[in-house]
């Protein structure tokens, strides 16, 4: 199915899991470790399973193989991530014509970000430049990714907005979200994204938080709030890895309902590759 399809036919909410391909996996454990953990997942009926793409195309192989388990084997429509920053119209134009032999509908098309050495390929310079090139070279479905509290390098939210519509405009089927721990960005960014004429189903990202210190380090890549309640939870408990897990699955559990009852049209989970926490958080909304 394509993003269209799921996204306005399917029963509501539309659930999907985001993984990314294991690193160092020379024997290939992790990634049947990978398809065990997504195995345990099936049970909420997934519509759609996300795949990372590594920055440059580090993964591009595993990352293929991963997409032609998830729609032989789990059944499951798959969702390829591109980016297209380091990487020239040649190598872009090969690698949708390889996802497409695989009869795979969509993809989400992304810039990636800036690699610290510069090393960029100036072919396409942002997201918006591959949506167009997509929609001009092949069938696929495309999703675009949105930022609730704006993208880390946005000198203004308001110009950051107008650039997602942009993006939007070239031909996007929907918007998937950056995550965020305070619902209210989100809500907001819903209601600024309608009145600049964006008229795209905005997913909620969603990630049930397991550690800490990964918390922080991810919150700070990503520029997004940690709210006061959820950091001095965290902060208390740092050393209980039991609690955190525990608060996590709470703290999301919490978060989804909220969005639920605002009548999202899906919930969006980054796994970090493991079942157990959004396996639980779907048991306590669903
Ligand atoms: P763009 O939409 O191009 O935006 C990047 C920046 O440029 C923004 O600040 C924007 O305001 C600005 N901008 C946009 N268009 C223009 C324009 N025409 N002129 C001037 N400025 C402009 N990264 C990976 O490497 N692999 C992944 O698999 C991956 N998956 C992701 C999934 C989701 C749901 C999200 C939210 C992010 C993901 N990322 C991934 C991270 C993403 O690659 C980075 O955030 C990257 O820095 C921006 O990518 P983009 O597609 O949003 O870029």
């Amino acid at each position: 199915m394509n993003l269209k399809e799921i996204y306005n036919t399917k029963q509501k909410p539309v659930i999907s899991y985001e993984v990314f391909p294991p690193k160092d996996d020379t024997d290939g454990e992790k990634l049947e470790a990978l398809f065990k953990e997504l195995n345990k997942l099936l049970c909420y009926n997934p519509s759609l399973i996300s795949v990372t793409y590594g920055a440059g195309g580090s993964n591009r192989n595993e990352s293929v193989e991963i997409i032609r388990r998830i729609k032989e084997e789990l059944k499951v429509t798959p969702m390829p991530h591109f980016t297209c920053v380091s990487t020239s119209t040649k190598n872009i134009s090969e690698y949708l014509k390889t996802i497409e032999s695989f009869d795979v509908k969509n993809i989400l098309a992304l810039r990636g970000d800036i690699p610290k050495d510069g090393s960029v390929c100036n072919d396409f310079k942002h997201a918006d430049e591959l949506v167009s090139y997509i929609k001009d070279n092949t069938n696929l479905s495309v999703a675009i990714a949105g930022y609730p509290e704006g993208h880390k390098e946005c000198k203004s939210f308001e110009q950051d907005l107008i650039y997602l519509k942009q993006k939007a405009d070239k031909g996007a089927d929907v918007i998937f979200s950056q995550m965020f721990f305070n619902n209210d960005h989100y809500f907001s960014f819903v209601e600024k994204c309608e009145k600049i004429g964006i008229n795209l189903p905005v997913i909620p990202g969603i990630l049930p938080v397991s550690s800490y210190k990964q918390l922080f380090k991810m919150a700070d890549m990503c520029k997004v709030e940690i709210p006061l309640k959820l950091k001095e939870t965290l902060e208390k408990h740092q050393d209980d890895s039991d609690y955190t897990k525990k608060y996590g699955i709470e703290y999301a559990s919490s978060q989804c309902e909220e969005l639920l009852q605002n009548k999202v049209r899906g919930l969006h989970f980054y796994t970090l590759n493991k079942s157990y926490a959004v396996g639980q958080i779907l048991k306590n909304i669903l």
